[in-house]
């Protein structure tokens, strides 16, 4: 608690219609930048919307900097939290300069600490000597850079991104995801950012939160999330993987289709039972070598590799890495293996 920026416990938010957040309970630590990362209606925005101050609760707490913003009774005025928002929308006034744009929020200020803070966004948005230009002069990303300073301008404590690259090509979207993270950084802000996509939120977040149907599945790193997922829903949310049948055999060994697969640390189920093992395409690889043979069904150049689809003896289809330089043809037997030492196991 003591360490927490952002403290939600317990929230729970409805609309007319029902439950949409179901109990989230979740922290940011101070400067860090956390995500909400799920399937379009999952109750991002709503729980986003919360935190602003823009909608009540039916129960729980949200707490910013040891102070209570929200509780069923009680909500602070949105413009009274110290938290900044960024939408989708651009909404930079047109006919204001950018400097105005940014000057915005800083009523209040001496004009000179206006100057300074207006000069020092700038540089870190990489629009040093541009605040002049008005909106319609610049590039969709600067845009949306300029937007960013405007809501980190009065320095707030948490700063809320709901999909604000989503209006962009898919090029720029991630490559402005990894410059707002370095933006964010230098300044030390604490913020929460709302996406669909994984890999904006890769290359954003320290930490990530998957939400599905209103709770959070896991909150954790987005190398944890894509090597030791603990939820099924997760495992196929980040990235891509199948699940195979298989059956514990020993406190760290499991049988199954590809032979057995032995785990780095002891299995948490009981002998003899049928659990499911995860799989990703890169933890499968193509390796001429192995005695295991696979039917190659598909194929998809990814430059320095091949992506293959596999099908096993028992008819699943997996993906599996190759150097770009293994050139097989469909209906080729091909060998593969595991290369994998922690092993994602689900129940069946
Ligand atoms: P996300 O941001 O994850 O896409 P939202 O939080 O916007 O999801 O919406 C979650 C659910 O709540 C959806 O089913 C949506 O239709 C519903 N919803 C959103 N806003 C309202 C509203 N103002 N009134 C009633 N239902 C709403
Ligand atoms: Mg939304």
């Amino acid at each position: 608690m003591d360490t927490a920026a952002l403290m939600i416990r317990n929230v729970n938010l409805s609309y007319q219609d029902g439950l949409i957040v179901d109990d989230v309970t979740l922290g940011l630590k101070p400067q860090e930048l956390g995500c909400l990362l799920g399937p379009s209606g999952c109750g991002k925005s709503t729980l986003l919307r919360a935190i602003a101050g823009f909608q009540e609760l039916d129960s729980g707490e949200i707490w910013l900097d040891n102070e209570l913003l929200s509780t069923e009774r009680h909500r602070i005025p949105p413009e009274e939290r110290g938290v900044g928002m960024v939408f989708q929308d651009i909404a930079l006034f047109p006919h204001l300069t950018v400097a105005d744009n940014i000057a915005f929020g800083l009523t209040g200020w001496s004009e000179t600490s206006q100057y300074k803070r207006i000069a020092e966004l700038l540089d870190l948005i990489g629009l040093t000597g541009l605040g002049q230009r008005y909106p319609h002069e610049l590039s969709g990303g600067q845009q949306q850079r300029v937007a960013l300073a405007r809501a980190m301008a009065p320095k707030p404590k948490l700063l809320l991104l709901d999909e604000p690259f989503s209006g962009l090509d898919t090029e720029l979207r991630g490559r402005l995801a990894s410059e707002v993270r370095t933006i964010l950084k230098s300044d030390g802000i604490c913020s929460l950012l709302v996406t669909h996509d994984q890999r904006e939120a890769f290359d954003f977040a320290d930490r990530i939160a998957v939400m599905h149907d209103g709770h959070i599945c896991q909150f954790d790193t987005p190398f944890n999330l894509y090597h030791e997922p603990t939820d099924p829903f997760v495992a196929h949310f980040v990235g891509p993987g199948e699940m195979i049948d298989a059956t514990i055999e020993g406190p760290r060994s499991v049988s199954s289709p590809l032979g057995l697969l032995t785990n780095d640390e002891d299995l948490e189920y009981p002998i003899n039972s049928d659990v499911q093992i995860f799989l990703r395409p890169d933890d499968l690889i193509h390796d001429d070598d192995s005695s295991y043979q696979a039917t190659l069904v598909g194929k998809h150049f990814r430059g320095a590799h091949h992506l293959y689809e596999v099908k096993l003896d028992n008819g699943v289809i997996l993906g599996c890495l190759a150097p770009s330089h293994h050139n097989h043809t469909i209906g080729e037997l091909i060998g593969v293996s595991l290369d994998i030492e922690h092993l994602v196991v689900f129940p069946k």
